[in-house]
């Protein structure tokens, strides 16, 4: 029975991608006791190491439980899949190149380093440090993040075309945890007799990518004496993520070793040389990966922006490097939509086209007219619109009437240069079943798509540039914000119709 039923649902959710009349998910599934499919699919995870730490936990023996996931695999269109795996290379130079170009960088920031004096941090950083690094080794592991925009044609047809959240170049999160999900949801289906649909399911090979972009940095480096540092906060939930990339990176190369340091363990220990190395208790630093430094909260003590300098003066590979964080800026998004950016930095005409097909209206909210009417435009339809202040990590956004509230009370003030205003993505809501490590609820979700990616550069020389790898997580359509590690959202994985 439960065979039949779930074909029922894998044949709605091709509806629901095609256009055609839709009937609601799950009506003929929702009798259907899912108690051992998910209690399977749990076992399953935890033995795939698909765990995050229990944070509340005050024992010094760590403990660990699942990290919530989707039962089932949610729908992507196939061709939007492979339209964001082509970009991302694309979009991997796009971020180098600009954060190159000095003049262009300059006219970006402009206005928000006057009132964001988290940005204005960075970006004196990246000033200072600029000139001694033109030639300088960086490695870029990013994360471009989409929604699948549902809107219904005047030919009552129905499209779902992905539209660009944001760039993430800094500490994107999940390769590790994100990349196993799959064979769970594979074990899922082949449990309840489909198989066949596993087909359907691309392969994520976002672990092994991503690990041999940092082993060919720490290769380029050329010191096979020195170390891998990885820059995390303490007390970490996601410590399991960065732990499965510190494992694939010696299932490469065993012989490189990876040292997880806080901010506080570089401020004691780091020094700097005359000739720009790196070293940390006299052993040289090739590689800093972070997985902190990307919201104030992150810079509890104001000499970690010392270390930040620090390291950028060095000759030391930092994935990211200011610039690339700079250039993964909410602001930085904004600017690249507006018309004729874009062809400055691509050459190719199809790929402008297509990558310029993903971005959703954004807006900047300068002190000009323009600035004037996307204010009107938000007060008179907030619903219609996310703003957002340059912060990363979940929690920021202002939504609805919270917009028309804050931007009356910043009034004509260049406070809201912070932020930029960008046009609400409504993709289409699925029912499906959330698991978490007490038990598991229906939740009619809505689904984010990432695609990773990787670039080695030195200057103008590119030596690495790859798509890598996929994340897809899902959270109720009820709310508007929230990641993985803030307890909204779920891994998911993509089924490709
Ligand atoms: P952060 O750096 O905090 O992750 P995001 O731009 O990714 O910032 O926004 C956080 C979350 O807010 C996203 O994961 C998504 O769920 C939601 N969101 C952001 N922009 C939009 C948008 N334009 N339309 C709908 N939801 C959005
Ligand atoms: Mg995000």
């Amino acid at each position: 029975m439960l065979v039949q039923k779930y074909h029922c649902y894998i044949s709605v959710m091709h509806k629901l991608l095609n256009g055609q009349n839709m009937i609601p998910l799950f009506t003929k599934l929702q009798e259907e006791n899912y108690d051992n499919l998910a209690g399977n699919a749990r076992d399953h995870s935890v033995s795939k190491g698909i765990v995050i730490l229990c944070k509340d936990d005050q024992s010094s023996v760590k403990r660990y439980k699942c990290a919530p996931f989707s039962l089932f695999p949610s729908p992507i269109t196939k061709d939007g899949f492979q339209l964001l795996t082509f970009l991302q290379p694309h979009i991997n130079k796009l971020i180098h190149d600009v954060s190159q170009d000095d003049e262009f960088m300059s006219s970006v920031f402009q206005s928000v380093i006057k009132v964001d004096d988290f940005t204005k941090k960075l970006y004196n950083i990246y000033k200072a440090s600029k000139t001694s690094v033109k030639q300088q080794l960086q490695l870029g592991i990013f994360r471009s993040d989409y929604m699948f925009d549902c809107v219904i044609e005047k030919n009552r047809t129905e499209t779902n075309n992905p539209k660009q959240i944001e760039v993430n170049t800094i500490a994107a999160s999940f390769i590790g945890l994100g990349s196993r999900i799959n064979s769970v949801h594979c074990k899922v289906l082949k449990d309840a007799k489909m198989k066949p649909l596993t087909t359907q399911m691309p392969k994520n090979e976002a672990l092994t990518k991503v690990a041999h972009g940092l082993v060919a940095a720490w290769e380029t480096y050329g010191n096979s004496d020195a170390i891998v540092v990885f820059l995390v906060e303490e007390n970490e939930a996601n410590f399991f993520d960065q732990r499965a990339l510190e494992y694939a990176i010696h299932e490469i190369n065993e012989s490189i070793i990876v040292k997880r340091k806080t901010f506080t363990e570089l401020l004691k220990s780091i020094v700097l040389s005359s000739d720009r190395k790196i070293t940390m208790n006299d052993e040289e630093v090739a590689v800093v990966y972070f997985r902190t430094g990307y919201t104030p909260n992150d810079y509890t003590n104001e000499q970690f922006w010392d270390v930040r300098l620090k390291l950028e003066k060095s000759c030391a590979i930092l994935c990211p490097s200011v610039g690339y964080q700079l250039a993964g800026c909410k602001k930085m998004q904004e600017v690249l939509a507006q018309p004729n950016v874009l062809e400055k930095f691509i050459d190719d005409e199809d790929v402008v086209q297509k990558m310029r097909s993903t971005f959703a209206g954004l807006y900047a909210l300068d002190m000009n007219s323009d600035g004037d009417n996307a204010v009107q435009m938000a007060r008179t339809n907030p619903d219609h619109y996310v703003l957002k202040p340059q912060r990363e990590g979940g929690g920021n956004n202002v939504y609805g009437e919270d917009i028309v509230t804050l931007l009356s009370e910043i009034g004509n003030d260049e406070r809201r240069c912070a932020y930029i205003l960008m046009e609400k993505i409504c993709p289409k809501p699925l029912d499906n079943i959330f698991v978490t490590a007490s038990g598991h609820q229906k939740v009619n979700a809505i689904s984010e798509f990432g695609t990773y990616g990787v670039i080695l550069t030195r200057g103008t020389e590119i030596i690495e540039n790859y798509s890598a790898g996929h994340l897809l997580r899902s959270k109720s359509h009820e709310h508007n914000d929230g990641g993985v590690a803030a307890g909204v959202a779920v891994l998911d994985s993509p089924l490709l119709v």
